[in-house]
């Protein structure tokens, strides 16, 4: 079959009759063609696509657990997100950390202990807190800066991959609360946020495995889309897993490594990452 130039690009090959233009729709999930019925050559083909599209959603995809258990927290999108979505998890789960047995245990608790009362919780101290969560990890990180991670990777360099900037900077301005303004003293600054070192930081820390998803849907034009998690037709596509083993190599450690196939896992953060924004899903998952 012979093709023109069109068939590889990514919008449809429709050419307007009147005036030979071509469509500027995007084609539909292997086809040729766009969300518009009459665009399509055939209607039978036609229906064919969408349920091709349909049934490809399907297959990245996993349903939202049981709704009516779960919950998501949308973190104001100021830079802090990330550090908002575990200081969200940690209250809602105090229990399992409070006596936890963990090489970290002294900063466990130093950091649960200090989250505040119920009687004095308040925006305020659970925006202190999300600071206080900014600074563990980046002491973290830069007392480590020269330790491995995985395969030859420092965090130091995972600092640089990450922020696009050296540890010691990241050192100085990660002082700066990520939701606080990009500048000081009139003098603009990096802006800050929770990035793939936080996450394996973090995870560390607590020991806890965390998956990430992305929200998706079809939109109206029969695009696979991502979403802020509010749709009813929304759906899970796996991202990734982060987890760190606590220092295997140490003696009496056990691995922290917890079956994390498991929706109903308490020991897992399940977060959702779109458009740089994250997001935490909590709640009995069943
Ligand atoms: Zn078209």
């Amino acid at each position: 079959m012979t093709t023109h130039s069109s068939n590889s690009s990514i919008y449809c090959d429709y050419l307007n009759p009147s005036n030979g233009k071509p469509c500027n729709h995007f084609k539909l999930y292997k086809s040729n063609f766009c969300h518009k019925k009459t665009h399509h050559p055939d209607p039978i083909l036609y229906k064919g696509t969408i349920q091709s599209v349909r049934n490809h959603f399907q297959s990245i995809s996993s349903p939202i657990p049981s709704i009516e258990h779960i919950q998501f927290y949308n973190p104001p999108m100021n830079g802090a997100c990330l550090y908002s979505c575990f200081v969200k998890y940690l209250m809602n789960h105090i229990s399992v950390y409070e006596n936890a047995e963990n090489p970290f245990h002294d900063l466990i608790h130093c950091y649960i202990s200090n989250l505040g009362t119920d009687a004095d919780f308040s925006l305020e101290q659970f925006n202190t807190n999300v600071y206080r969560m900014q600074i563990l990890l980046k002491d973290y990180i830069c007392e480590h800066r020269d330790d491995y991670i995985i395969d030859g990777i420092t965090w130091s360099f995972l600092i640089e991959e990450c922020h696009q900037m050296s540890i010691r900077d990241y050192d100085m301005y990660y002082n700066i609360s990520a939701s606080e303004e990009n500048r000081i003293n009139k003098r603009p600054i990096p802006s800050r946020w929770g990035s793939m070192a936080e996450l394996l930081a973090f995870s560390k820390i607590f020991g806890i495995p965390i998956r990430i998803y992305k929200t998706i849907r079809i939109n109206a034009k029969y695009q696979i889309v991502e979403c802020f998690p509010h749709f009813d037709d929304m759906r899970l596509q796996f991202v990734q897993d982060v987890h760190v083993a606590i220092d295997q190599d140490s003696e009496n450690q056990k691995s922290p490594t917890i079956e994390i196939n498991e929706w109903s896992s308490d020991r897992t953060i399940h977060l959702i990452h779109v458009q740089n924004h994250y997001s935490l899903v909590y709640g009995h998952i069943v």
